[in-house]
């Protein structure tokens, strides 16, 4: 079985590793010439230990112990049972193409995806190389979009693509009064309906970001928080990400059963953050592990699916959350609420969702009144 992946990024470089140990014949073509550019800090959950069944220990820089919840007038502190990981996006794929490599795999770089037609069981791939200019055509019997959030692959196959979302990210020198162990999060509904960020990467520099629905409107809103803040600017990192639908995570795309996206090309995605690393890398197991056992990958995403579901869920409640309600919320943490967001990580909703409701129902009446105000 040969196996053809495109983009050499977080979600394909994985899939690639997990298929070629299994002795699968796997090429992975990456339109970019080298890994990891544009260059990209990523806080992520511990969660990513247990998915990809190791530490990336050499593409981690930094761990965080303590979160910083700020609304209008109330704040909140959590301390991590287990830390959060701030990595170095081109180390963990230079890692994850190591691992590829030596499983097998082989790596085509300044190649860009630009069709497939389907032969019978058989695909055949257009490539063109991007130092030449020609066009090369590879026959394949499993085609992977892992080609992001505007996949060549997903619109090849004629699915119309996902609502995209703005992320401006900043490198800043981290403020003297911050602790390289804590990350900071503001709510401010009025600059955008997601938050702010600073995650320090080390004592010396930190990440400052937001999201919002444009980049435009996301860069206008960071440099405001930058200045307000005055914070030294080193440099920006922008990109838009593919929001998760309820309806659809990535089944097959063609009849033919052997077309499939994943990662940000398939959505899979966490909506309240809008994280896409530890997702992503679970739906690259979730593939791999279709594809090596001959099973249905929809049905092997279903314990991704509740859990992107649920941070659906809760994004459509807080899209409608005034400064009044991050108030009310944040001083609920105060109860129980907070040894739970201590104990499970952002990427195991689907465990802490009931326990949070059980221990504080208020927070059904704050949800609600949210939706209310979607439907007026
Ligand atoms: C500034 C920024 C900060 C972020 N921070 C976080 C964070 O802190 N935590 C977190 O979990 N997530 C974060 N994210 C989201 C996260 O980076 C993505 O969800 C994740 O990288 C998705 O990985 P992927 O492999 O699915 O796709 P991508 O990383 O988008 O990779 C797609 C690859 O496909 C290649 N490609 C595209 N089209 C073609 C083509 N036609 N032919 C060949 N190759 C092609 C691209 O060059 C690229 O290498 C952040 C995103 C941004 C932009």
């Amino acid at each position: 079985m040969k196996v053809s992946v495109i983009g050499a990024s977080v979600s394909g470089l994985f899939t690639a590793y997990l298929l070629a140990k299994e002795g699968v014949e796997v090429e992975v073509y990456e339109r970019g010439n080298v890994l990891g550019w544009p260059p990209r800090t990523l806080i992520v959950t511990n969660k990513i230990n247990e998915i990809l069944d190791f530490i990336p220990e050499e593409a981690i820089i930094n761990r965080i112990r303590y979160v910083e919840l700020f609304s209008r007038s109330r704040s909140a502190r959590l301390e991590l049972s287990s830390p959060d990981l701030v990595v170095e996006r081109e180390k963990l794929l230079n890692l994850l193409a190591r691992l590829a490599k030596e499983a097998g795999a082989k790596m085509v770089f300044n190649h860009q995806f630009e069709g497939f037609a389907q032969f019978g069981r058989k695909i055949v791939v257009s490539l063109r190389n991007l130092e030449t200019g020609e066009e090369h055509r590879r026959s394949t019997d499993i085609l992977i979009g892992a080609d992001g959030a505007l996949s060549a692959v997903s619109r090849a196959a004629s699915r119309n693509g996902h609502h995209l979302t703005a992320l401006v990210q900043a490198k800043v020198l981290l403020p003297e009064k911050a602790n390289a162990d804590t990350s900071q999060v503001w709510f401010d509904s009025d600059q955008t309906k997601y938050f702010h960020w600073l995650i320090p990467e080390s004592n010396r520099v930190g990440a400052v970001g937001l999201i919002t629905e444009n980049i435009q409107e996301a860069d206008a809103c960071l440099k405001v928080f930058l200045k307000k803040r005055g914070l030294e600017t080193l440099e920006f990192q922008t990109a838009l990400i593919p929001m998760h639908h309820f309806e659809w995570l990535g089944g097959f795309l063609t009849p033919g059963r052997n077309v499939f996206v994943v990662g940000d090309a398939a959505g899979q995605v966490k909506v309240t953050t809008v994280g896409g690393v530890v997702t992503g890398l679970h739906g690259a197991r979730a593939l791999a592990t279709a594809v090596l056992n001959g099973k249905n990958y929809r049905k092997e995403l279903r314990e991704l699916k509740l859990e992107l579901d649920l941070h659906l869920l809760v994004r459509r409640v807080l899209n409608w959350f005034n400064e009044k309600d991050y108030d009310s919320l944040l001083s609920m943490l105060d109860g129980g609420l907070k040894d739970i967001l201590q104990e499970w990580t952002r990427d195991e909703l689907s465990n802490s969702f009931l326990s949070l409701i059980l221990k504080e129902p208020r927070l059904i009446t704050l949800g609600a009144k949210a939706l209310l105000k979607s439907l007026l």
